[in-house]
């Protein structure tokens, strides 16, 4: 006698599931335009602005110069304080699955790579990044479920 196992063994009654439909396994993830509008001319220009009017940096992590003190400055608080704002804990940053699929119409350049991990900013509908902040780092609050 021959048993067949796994895919090829035959179906038992009663044990196929239903499949909701559109929920197909092979279905593509597809970025939600309206959630999160974006473009790479939008991006540009949207960093550009705020790195020129909301302190948004440090251009460089690594190497921040007096990007933090000027910060704090303008928070008016201890630099140290200052820099725990990053908008990977700002409750504007979005990097969810859903957002790095919309994230893919702007190519990674040397200046994502300088700045850690790649998030959404809901607040300016452009792309941050976790180890960056900008003067409007708004406290992300944890939620207890
Ligand atoms: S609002 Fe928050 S997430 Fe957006 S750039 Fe500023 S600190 Fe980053």
């Amino acid at each position: 006698m021959k048993i067949t196992v796994g895919l090829l063994a035959p179906k038992e009654e009663g044990m196929e599931k239903d499949m909701p439909e559109g929920i197909g396994l092979l279905d593509e993830m597809m970025a939600d335009e309206e959630k999160y509008p974006l473009t790479k001319k939008s991006n540009d220009a949207m960093m550009k602005a705020l790195m020129e009017n909301r302190h948004l940096g440090a251009a460089d992590p690594e190497n921040p110069k007096d990007f933090w003190v000027k910060i704090a400055e303008f928070w008016d608080m201890p630099e140290e304080e200052a820099k725990m704002r990053r908008c990977g804990n700002c409750e504007y940053f979005d990097n969810t699955l859903e957002a790095k699929k919309a994230m893919e119409v702007v190519p990674v350049t040397e200046f994502d790579k300088k700045g850690g991990e790649r998030g959404y900013c809901h607040k300016y509908t452009f792309i941050c990044h976790d180890l960056r902040t900008c003067d409007q780092w708004e406290e992300k609050e944890y939620e207890d479920e």
